[in-house]
């Protein structure tokens, strides 16, 4: 049996040309040698893994070339060549900070530093790791450092560039390594797989490629560890999904046609299964906003060059992206990013992630109800059945009206989408033939009123009087003919107290109430509403789109925004050290400070 070389040993790249995706410093290096203005000391700063030692050795052994090419790199043929392929050239020292630190392996490495080389032009030192080095075999370092012989070259390399003292930085030419792209690496992998007889589909490189996330080493070590897998030297891609643990980005796209179609038990169902395959539900939301993003992305020609997918699977994403629009994924990554903030304090994690896609799958209504607000303003008494906007495959609430029915007495199979029954204020102001014939014609529109929290809290006992006399008439849908009241000041805190009334109503959150107790201002259409910190903007955010349908409903102002602000009221700090003691009475009597500058006085601390 043939001894295994991994592969990012043997074909770890020996020229400057077979580096991959390092070509601003291959050619930067190339450059200096064949004009001769090498530095004396290098630092190579980049991720791990994106070929920092490779390309010191490669530099070390083309400046020891005995017949350098025209195009700067080493024939490899040469004595000096041969030694250095063979690991036995004495005009190269490694040295691994990460496990040599101490003063005394600087200090033998600086005594080899006077012995000029016995064959070949220069002598190379490359410390590994060198942010790991003690503050002591920094300073020993320091003096060489300053004046090398001549023959001598440092290569210091580092993952942490900002661990290393400014005095090194400064003596020294520095190369920021990319992160490889993951084109690259798959194209890479490609070569190697033709080299070796492996079949491999380019998607599954194009995998290993992306969990390797820039680095090439780990990119090889996965590669060996799935070919060695692999049957028959056939690697593919469910083979690569299944032995790396990845999620198949399939599912996220399985999960958002469910929630852009506003189903719930779809995409709770496509969450089981995930959990059940043994992914962990923190990476699947993490996955799931990344996943967002790239769509978001491909909405602007400009900026589908950052999605770092395969062909096939950006075909899928620009596909995908036609279908969710702007808001929905602005929405959708607002929530989905406050999961993953949330996601470590919950006590009941998957029911937090669940609670995230509800929101999400629920988002396509309020985003349509938001919408209609605006249809409504334009066309004011058309009432034109929205078919193409009823998106749910669930059954409205209220088709016709049937005044012996309770609200609440539908909700069989329909469990998130029954919203807790609102007290009708609104519908009484209208005429019962003109909601009747709305209700008749627009069913979708009463369903949409399902507002995010809402359909999350537990439905409220309703008020019996006027249980018989809508079957479900939520605020939000205030009938056309209802006139809307001009936009004051006075109007608007009218309506806002009806609405922080409502939802206390509903038994909403302590911090909610707060935030609707804040004194609001108005510019222009936007509501200015000073907040004291992050959880009360939150609180605002999370029911903005209520809150603003709402107002809309009331108000003549289809423009109508807010603007919630942090600005934390300044408290006033009593004087608590002896010195703070004295300069606020200072401040209230000024002969105190005469007196103590006559006297030469001082406060006792
Ligand atoms: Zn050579």
């Amino acid at each position: 049996m043939d001894h295994f070389v991994v592969s990012a040993r043997k074909y770890r790249p020996v020229t400057f040309d077979s580096v991959v995706g390092q070509s601003h410093i291959t050619t930067t290096l190339k450059n200096a040698i064949r004009t001769n203005h090498l530095a004396q000391a290098f630092l190579f700063c980049g991720p791990r893994g994106v070929g920092k030692t490779t390309c010191a050795r490669i530099l070390a052994k083309t400046i020891n070339c005995q017949n350098l090419g025209d195009d700067a790199e080493a024939c490899g043929e040469c004595e000096s060549c041969v030694s250095f392929q063979n690991n036995a050239s004495f005009n190269i020292h490694e040295l691994d900070a990460a496990s040599n630190n101490s003063v005394e392996d600087i200090r033998n490495l600086i005594d080899q530093v006077r012995y000029p080389p016995q064959t070949g032009k220069y002598k190379i030192y490359i410390i590994d790791e060198v942010h790991m080095l003690s503050q002591a075999a920094f300073n020993a370092f320091l003096k060489t450092l300053e004046e090398p012989p001549s023959y001598a070259i440092f290569i210091l390399a580092t993952t942490e560039k900002h661990k290393i003292l400014p005095t090194i930085l400064s003596r020294c030419q520095i190369f920021d390594f990319n992160r490889i792209q993951s084109k690259d690496i798959a194209h890479h992998l490609a070569d190697i797989a033709q080299k070796e007889g492996i079949h491999a589909e380019h998607e599954a490189l194009e995998l290993i490629g992306q969990k390797a996330d820039g680095g090439l080493r780990d990119a090889l070590s996965m590669f060996d560890l799935n070919v060695t897998f692999s049957t028959n030297n056939h690697l593919t891609y469910a083979a690569v999904l299944e032995n790396l643990h990845i999620l198949d980005y399939d599912y996220y796209f399985k999960i958002t046609d469910a929630l852009t179609a506003g189903s719930i038990a779809r995409s709770l169902v496509l969450f089981d299964e995930i959990l059940r395959k043994g992914f962990d539900g923190h990476l699947f939301v993490i996955g799931l906003l990344e996943h967002f993003r790239n769509l978001l992305v491909c909405k602007d020609p400009s900026t589908v060059t950052l999605l770092q997918v395969s062909e096939s699977a950006e075909r899928k994403y620009l596909e995908q992206s036609l279908m969710a629009d702007l808001s929905f994924l602005l929405s959708a990554l607002s929530i989905t990013g406050q999961c993953d903030i949330n996601y470590k304090s919950a006590k009941n994690q998957r029911l937090h992630v669940e609670i995230c896609l509800m929101k999400l799958a629920n988002l396509p209504q309020v985003l349509q109800l938001h919408s209609l607000a605006a249809v409504d303003e334009t066309a004011k008494k058309k009432v034109e059945p929205q078919q193409s906007l009823n998106h749910t495959a669930t059954p409205p609430l209220a088709t016709a009206p049937q005044p012996a029915a309770p609200a609440n007495g539908q909700s069989n199979g329909n469990a998130y989408a029954n919203a807790p029954a609102q007290p009708a204020t609104a519908s009484q102001q209208a005429s019962p033939q003109q909601s009747a014939a709305l209700q008749q014609a627009a069913p979708s529109r009463l369903k949409s009123t399902v507002s995010l929290t809402q359909s999350l809290t537990p439905p409220v006992q309703q008020p019996a009087k006027q249980s018989n006399a809508e079957p479900s008439a939520d605020y939000a849908t205030v009938p056309n003919g209802a006139k809307r009241e001009e936009l004051t000041l006075a109007n608007l805190q009218r309506f806002w107290y009806e609405f922080s009334q409502k939802r206390l109503q509903a038994g909403n959150s302590t911090t909610e109430q707060i935030t609707l107790n804040r004194e609001i201002q108005l510019n222009g259409t936007t509501i200015e509403i000073a907040l004291d910190n992050d959880h009360q903007q939150d609180a605002v955010m999370n029911m903005r789109y209520e809150l603003l349908g709402f107002l809309k409903s009331r108000l003549d102002a289809p423009k109508l925004d807010i603007n919630p602000r942090v600005a934390p009221q300044e408290v006033n700090r009593l004087p608590y050290t002896p010195a703070e003691k004295f300069n606020f009475m200072a401040e209230k009597n000024p002969y105190l400070l005469e007196l103590k500058q006559a006297l030469g006085l001082d406060v006792d601390f």
